[in-house]
């Protein structure tokens, strides 16, 4: 017998008064038991996101919050720049071409962050751009962005900032109101310790003035709708009800815990992660801006990562992730993010050696394990 661990950047475990939560009866969305609960889970957004604005509700999967960023924020025709550093920023573009936006795409290195003089030289360059599309975490790499200094750029050049925050929010810091993001987004799967089928995404007044000059924003996805009901403790549309009972609770947990308390634990798994991969002999993808939800791990060429997540499965019970894209086959990434702790951990880094060396890599590694553990301990004191 052995238990399975999805330890994935998305989704993510669930603890377990969440799962028990998700069981109760249905009540109706529009009686008053219901609006208790949204006006409840607003705080808790808030607090969350960081905002004294209204943090919108939406059922559908991250990449609909996505959607309904662009389509309410932008017309066609209208410029602006997407920072490309992996598949989510690839996204971004293909969302931005969709609605007939002109795009100029910054690359940047997959495994790299953006350098803000580079961001800065493109605002300079194309006077037209109307917005910044970025992600705060780019999941394929495991790189975190500047989204504080991408974030005052946009504020000194009049523009938006567009912050994907799917794989950050509840993870690492990413203060909306203090840092002056202009709309900022998530999911329900990653760090909030949900299951898939809510998005979250909240605007700056100056935000909220843009939308409101956009004519064509969809039917659905409309967040001056949107707005407007959330400040009469409703949806426009029938919500994902279980969900938000289950989102009630995870809220809980974090305001019990302390977003800082909740930071520090994210900042101490990922040292130890990356302490235990190094001391494995593997390398990591992100060396300089990690982000805090999930540990990219490079694979010797030669050995295709499959091989060794297969054996990570059916000998050891741990379901990971491999790569995208161009990285497909050629990492494996470890997320920890949300209901994951230190002792998920030490037992993934030891399947993950033992993996390796059967799948043909090489690794003497001794006592990575307790060594990994004492940075995480280290950490969680230190920070
Ligand atoms: C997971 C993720 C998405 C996609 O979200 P879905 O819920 O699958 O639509 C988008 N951006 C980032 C940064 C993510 O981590």
């Amino acid at each position: 017998m052995k238990k399975t661990r999805m330890l994935t950047p998305g989704p993510t475990p669930l603890p377990e008064n969440v799962r028990l939560s998700l069981a109760k009866d249905m009540i109706h969305h529009r009686k008053p038991e219901f609006k208790k609960i949204l006006q409840d889970v607003q705080k808790g957004l808030q607090y969350l996101f960081g905002t004294q604005e209204p943090v919108l509700i939406l059922s559908s999967s991250g990449t609909g919050a996505m959607v309904a960023a662009v389509n309410n924020l932008f017309s066609p025709g209208e410029t602006v720049v997407v920072v490309e550093a992996g598949k989510f920023g690839e996204r971004w573009t293909e969302i931005a071409r969709e609605r007939g936006l002109k795009v100029v795409r910054l690359e940047v290195e997959w495994g790299e962050a953006v350098e803000i003089n580079k961001l800065s030289d493109v605002l300079e360059k194309f006077k037209s751009i109307k917005g910044v599309l970025i992600q705060a975490s780019e999941t394929s790499t495991g790189v975190l962005h500047p989204i504080q200094e991408v974030a005052n750029l946009c504020q000194k050049k009049g523009i938006i900032s567009v912050v994907d925050g799917i794989s950050a929010v509840g993870i690492s810091p990413c203060p909306m109101d203090k840092w002056g993001i202009d709309c900022l987004l998530t999911g329900s799967q990653k760090g909030l310790m949900l299951p898939p089928g809510l998005a979250f995404i909240s605007l700056s007044k100056k935000a909220l003035e843009k939308v409101k000059t956009i004519k064509q924003r969809g039917f659905y996805f409309d967040l001056l709708k949107e707005h407007a009901s959330i400040l009469k403790c409703q949806t426009a549309y029938t919500s994902s009800i279980n969900l938000l009972v289950g989102l009630q609770e995870s809220l809980r947990y974090f305001r019990e815990c302390g977003l800082k308390n909740i930071y520090k634990k994210q900042k101490a798994l990922t040292e130890m992660v990356r302490e235990g991969v190094k001391l494995i002999g593997l390398e990591l993808l992100a060396l300089k801006d990690y982000t805090w939800g999930l540990t990219a791990v490079k694979m010797p060429a030669g050995l295709d990562a499959s091989k060794v997540l297969s054996i990570l499965k059916e000998k050891y019970g741990y379901v990971l992730a491999g790569g995208q894209g161009p990285l497909k086959g050629k990492i494996i990434r470890i997320g920890h993010m949300g209901y994951v702790d230190y002792v998920d951990l030490a037992g993934c880094l030891y399947a993950l050696q033992k993996s390796f060396v059967q799948a043909g890599g090489v690794s003497g590694a001794r006592n990575f394990i307790e060594r990994a553990m004492d940075i995480y301990f280290k950490t969680l004191e230190e920070s």
